[in-house]
């Protein structure tokens, strides 16, 4: 009993030597998932059969000595976005559901492959904003997620429902995607550890695509070690995906131990703006004191176009939706809707019409609109051009520092309803984390020390953001894994 609460390491080495069966943990994870589900909507599937089996299959090769892959026996919850065959796939969509079946994939995508391939045991697809779009899980459209340390609060978007299988401990970790905050906001608001590697680290084979020149799949785990482990299992070069980059997968793991003595971390100014809630900011100030008394240095840097960040992003993922999502035409996945003796283009509409929700339709036409003849130089092009810049910033940054830490998010986790009203306002939301992604550079979330309980407030997570130049995953993991061993959130769980 009480595998859940054990990290991946643990539970990996724990299943190794037969001190667990893997089923047996798989068992927990599915009863935790049956048990919390209705009340936190963490997941959109549950597939206890395969996850069975899978378990089952670990237990054999250990009885016949086989050697065990680096998750033997772990429980990891994946993203609806990610393709698992013969399992439901509808990125929280209606429009990939048909009469109340999600679609079913004919493949796994490749970081499902290489989960399994290491004995990773996949109890079930996780809630999400519909096609990744948003901060906050509630533009599922099927339920909402709920932050298990205040239920009245939303647990971030768009991956919500992964960090919050983590969080809950349902599973162990969890895998979800980031186009633009979307594994290290929600890590932040569920008190978990996510990364965003480097863009092209991870495979992008079979993930649903939102903004693909932005898109990276990463791990969630309650502690950094965990989420490195994930890492070196789903990284790493696939044929299938000709923008996976062709570099040695480092040793994440490892690099958890080292010494972050002499590391140099850079302080932006522009992430302590106005607008920072001042909980957050005395939280991720204090993580930053931490390691400077572990010793790093600490010097201010300037990252000059990140005001800039936010109408550049939603200019470029709303563009590159527009494209993506116009595969959603009836004819191919899911949800059809043909009045009698329609024509194709009517057939077109009122499918896409019934099955997209309200932020993606806003998205597509948003998208369509700065792609569009006559506004394409305005919008889009300057947007490329304003990302350049961006990406220049952290470049000269990483001259003179190592890493670069800040907050993840300029306010604690908010209520539901609250801002899902206003777009501009839940766009603000990831002010903090869309410069990395423009950039393409790796990034990670780590649990600070909650806020202060209030008068309108209960103390709530918030996450430490550190940022390292392109493929230097192992220094982000170094200085994350030592800010952890001293972090006051190290021992906090949510009451269930
Ligand atoms: N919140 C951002 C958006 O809505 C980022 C989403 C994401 O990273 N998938 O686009």
């Amino acid at each position: 009993m009480g595998w859940l609460e054990k990290s991946i390491s643990e539970v990996a080495s724990a299943v190794a030597k037969g001190d667990v069966s893997a089923e047996e943990v798989a068992r927990e994870s599915i009863a935790a998932i049956e048990e919390n589900n209705a009340r936190l909507g963490a997941f959109l599937a549950i597939s206890a059969d395969q996850a069975l089996e899978q378990a089952r299959e670990v237990d054999r090769k250990r009885a016949r000595g086989e050697a065990l892959g680096k998750l033997a026996g772990v429980p990891i919850g994946l993203k609806d976005a990610l393709c698992t065959r013969g399992i439901a796939t509808s990125c929280a969509s209606k429009i990939l559901t048909r009469e109340g079946r999600a679609w079913r994939p004919p493949f796994d995508a490749t970081v499902v492959a290489r989960l399994k391939a290491a004995g990773a045991v996949l109890p079930g697809k996780c809630n999400m904003d519909e096609f990744a779009m948003g901060s906050s899980t509630e533009n599922s459209a099927f339920f909402p997620a709920k932050n298990p340390w205040d239920v009245t609060r939303t647990p971030g978007g768009s991956s919500g429902g992964s960090a919050v299988a983590v969080a809950a401990r349902m599973t162990s970790g969890a895998l979800g995607s980031d186009t633009g905050g979307s594994i290290r906001q929600p890590a932040a608001f569920t008190g978990v550890v996510g990364v965003k590697p480097t863009y092209g680290r991870v495979s992008r084979y079979g993930l649903v695509a939102f903004a693909s020149s932005l898109d990276q799949i990463g791990p969630f785990a309650s502690d950094v070690r965990g989420a490195a482990r994930i890492l070196e299992v789903i990284g790493g070069r696939d044929e299938c995906d000709a923008t996976s980059i062709d570099a040695p997968i480092g040793a994440y793991e490892a690099a958890c131990e080292r010494s972050v003595r002499g590391i140099r971390i850079g302080v932006p100014d522009e992430y302590f703006a106005s607008g920072l809630d001042a909980g957050v900011a005395e939280s991720v100030r204090g993580a930053i004191d931490a390691l400077a008394s572990q010793g790093c240095t600490v010097r201010p840097i300037k990252l000059a176009h990140t005001d800039y960040a936010v109408a550049t992003y939603y200019v470029l993922a709303t563009a590159e939706a527009s494209s993506n999502l116009a595969r959603f035409d009836g004819v191919r996945f899911g949800l059809r809707v043909e009045p009698p003796r329609a024509d194709l283009t009517t057939m077109y509409g009122r499918t896409r019409g019934a099955g997209f929700g309200a932020e993606v339709k806003r998205r597509i036409m948003l998208g369509t609109y700065v792609l569009s003849a006559g506004y394409y130089d305005a919008y889009y092009l300057k947007a490329q051009r304003v990302r350049t810049l961006v990406r220049r910033d952290f470049e000269e940054a990483f001259r003179d520092v190592d890493v670069i830490a800040a907050p993840v998010s300029p306010v604690p986790p908010f209520r539901i309803g609250e801002r899902i009203g206003d777009p501009l306002a839940m766009y603000l939301a990831d002010i903090y984390t869309l410069p990395a992604s423009l950039a393409g550079i790796p990034a990670i979330s780590i649990p600070a020390a909650p806020t202060k309980a209030t008068s309108d407030r209960p103390s709530l997570p918030v996450g430490l953001q550190i940022m390292a130049a392109p493929l230097d995953e192992e220094r982000m993991f170094a200085v994350a894994a030592a800010f952890e061993t001293t972090s006051p959130a190290r021992a906090l769980r949510p009451e269930l």
